[in-house]
C-alpha cells in the first residue's frame, strides 16, 4: 500500500481528531524508523515521549514475545507472577509503597485524583475534594482530566465538566497560598509542563508547596507521564526538587511502546484503594507488564541515567550552536526551544519532509528522543534540521 492509499482510507474511515504529518512508517530500529515508501526518518519524539528505548529494542522484543507466546492478558481476578515481579521491581526502585497499573496517561490520572479524594473522605468526609492544579498544565483528554487541565482552549464543546479543580499560576506562591483552602485534598502539578511549552518549575515553588501540603496533610502528587522514567536525567521529574510526593501518575514511557499507565503512592495513601473502589480491565496485564519491566530494569540503573544527561547535555550544546536557538529549556532529554524568525509548526512539518520526527510544545519546539539514541543519530537529525531551519527562514 502506497502513501497516498494510506492516507485516502484515514480520511474516509478515522476519524478526523488529529492534524497528521505526511508521514506512514512501518518499522523501525533504535531512533531511526523506515517510512512507507523505504524513506528513513531520525526519530526525535519517540512517539510522543513513549519509545523510551527506540523502536524494536532487542531485549524489548524478546520479553514482549515470550510473553505473547504465554499468554497477553489475564483479569485482575487472577494473580500474575509477571505483574507480581513489574510492580515490586517498579516499587523497590523507586521508593514507593504501592501501585495500580492501568493503560494511559489521563486514567492514571483519573486513579490518582480518586486516590487523592478517597483519602480525604475517608478521614475527613465531604467538601474536601479540591484539587488545585496549575495554569498551562496538561493532564489528559477524558473529562476529568480535561477539567484538571489548566488551558482554557480544552475547556470547551464536552460541558458539563467534572468540578472539584482550582487554578493556580506555576511558581506562584502566593496564589497557591490562598488556593489552598479547607476544601482542598491534593496540589497536582507536572515538574516540567510538557505540552505547556517545556517549562520546569521553580525549585522554591516545588518546595513550597510540599510544605505547605505537609502542614495541611493535603497530598502532594506529581502527574509524571511525559517527564517521568528516565526522560530528564533521573527516574522521575520531581526528584530534580528534592520533594517527596504521596501519589504520582506515570504512562508514556512506561512499557517502551505498550499502552500502560500507573498510579504510584506511598506509604500515608497504600490502603485507600479497597476491593471494588478502582479498577481497570486491561490494567497491568501481563503482557504490558513484561514490557514494563524491560523498560524499568534498565531506566532505573545510574548508568543508563547517566548517559542521559550526557546525550542531554550534547544535544543541547549543539543546539545552543545553531543561528536564532534560543531559550533551551526543560531537563535531560525533555528538550524545549525557540528559533528566532522561524514558525515550529511550519519547520517541524518541513523537518519529517526530510527525514526528521520532531514536536511542538505550544508555538515553541520540543525534543523528546529515545534515551538510547546513539551520537551517530543526534547527529544525522542535528544535520538534517540546520538545513530545515536555513529553508524555513527564507521561505
Ligand atoms: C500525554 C500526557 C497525558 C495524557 O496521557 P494519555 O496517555 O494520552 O492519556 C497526561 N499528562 C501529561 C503530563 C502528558 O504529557
Amino acid at each position: 500500500m502506497d502513501f497516498a492509499q494510506i492516507k485516502a482510507d484515514y480520511d474516509q474511515y478515522v476519524m478526523h481528531s488529529y492534524g497528521r504529518f505526511d508521514v506512514a512508517l512501518v518499522s523501525g530500529k533504535g531512533a531511526t524508523a523506515k517510512g512507507v515508501n523505504g524513506q528513513t526518518y531520525i526519530d526525535f519524539g519517540s512517539g510522543i515521549g513513549v519509545n523510551a528505548l527506540g523502536f524494536a529494542d532487542e531485549e524489548w522484543v524478546k520479553a514482549v514475545s515470550e510473553q505473547a507466546n504465554k499468554l497477553a492478558h489475564i483479569s485482575n481476578l487472577y494473580y500474575s507472577p509477571v505483574q507480581a515481579e513489574c510492580a515490586k521491581l517498579f516499587c523497590e526502585s523507586t521508593g514507593f509503597s504501592r501501585v495500580f497499573f492501568c493503560n494511559s496517561g489521563a486514567e492514571s490520572n483519573e486513579g490518582l485524583i480518586k486516590l487523592a479524594r478517597k483519602y480525604s473522605f475517608d478521614k475527613y468526609g465531604k467538601n474536601r475534594g479540591i484539587v488545585v492544579c496549575l495554569k498551562n498544565s496538561f493532564h489528559g483528554r477524558t473529562v476529568t482530566t480535561l477539567a484538571a487541565t489548566g488551558q482554557d482552549v480544552f475547556h470547551n464543546y464536552f460541558f458539563p465538566f467534572t468540578e472539584g479543580f482550582r487554578f493556580v499560576e506555576a511558581n506562584n506562591v502566593e496564589e497557591l497560598k490562598a488556593a489552598l483552602q479547607d476544601d482542598v485534598c491534593a496540589i497536582l502539578m507536572e515538574a516540567v509542563q510538557g505540552e505547556g511549552g517545556v517549562h520546569p518549575l521553580d525549585a522554591s515553588f516545588v518546595k513550597a508547596a510540599a510544605e505547605l501540603a505537609e502542614q495541611k496533610d493535603i497530598l502532594l502528587c506529581f502527574d509524571e507521564v511525559q517527564c517521568g522514567i528516565g526522560r530528564t536525567g533521573n527516574i522521575f521529574g520531581f526528584e530534580h526538587f528534592g520533594v517527596k510526593p504521596d501519589i504520582i501518575s506515570c504512562a508514556k514511557a512506561l512499557a517502551g511502546g505498550l499502552p500502560m499507565g500507573a498510579v504510584l503512592c506511598n506509604e500515608k495513601c497504600k490502603d485507600v484503594f479497597t476491593p471494588g473502589t478502582h479498577a481497570s480491565t486491561f490494567g497491568g496485564t501481563p503482557i504490558c507488564c513484561a514490557a514494563a519491566i524491560q523498560v524499568l530494569s534498565r531506566v532505573t540503573k545510574p548508568e543508563f541515567l547517566q548517559q542521559v544527561r550526557e546525550k542531554a547535555a550534547y544535544i543541547r550544546s549543539k543546539l545552543a550552536e545553531l543561528p536564532g536557538v534560543h531559550n533551551i529549556r526543560g531537563l535531560g532529554l525533555m528538550i524545549g526551544f525557540d528559533v528566532k524568525g522561524v514558525e515550529s509548526s511550519a519547520a517541524v512539518k518541513l523537518a519529517a519532509e526530510r527525514g526528521l520526527l520532531m514536536l511542538t510544545a505550544k508555538t515553541s519546539f520540543r525534543m523528546l528522543p529515545p534515551l538510547t539514541i546513539t551520537k551517530e543519530e543526534i547527529d544525522a537529525g542535528l544535520h538534517i534540521f540546520v538545513d530545515v531551519l536555513k529553508d524555513a527562514r527564507k521561505a
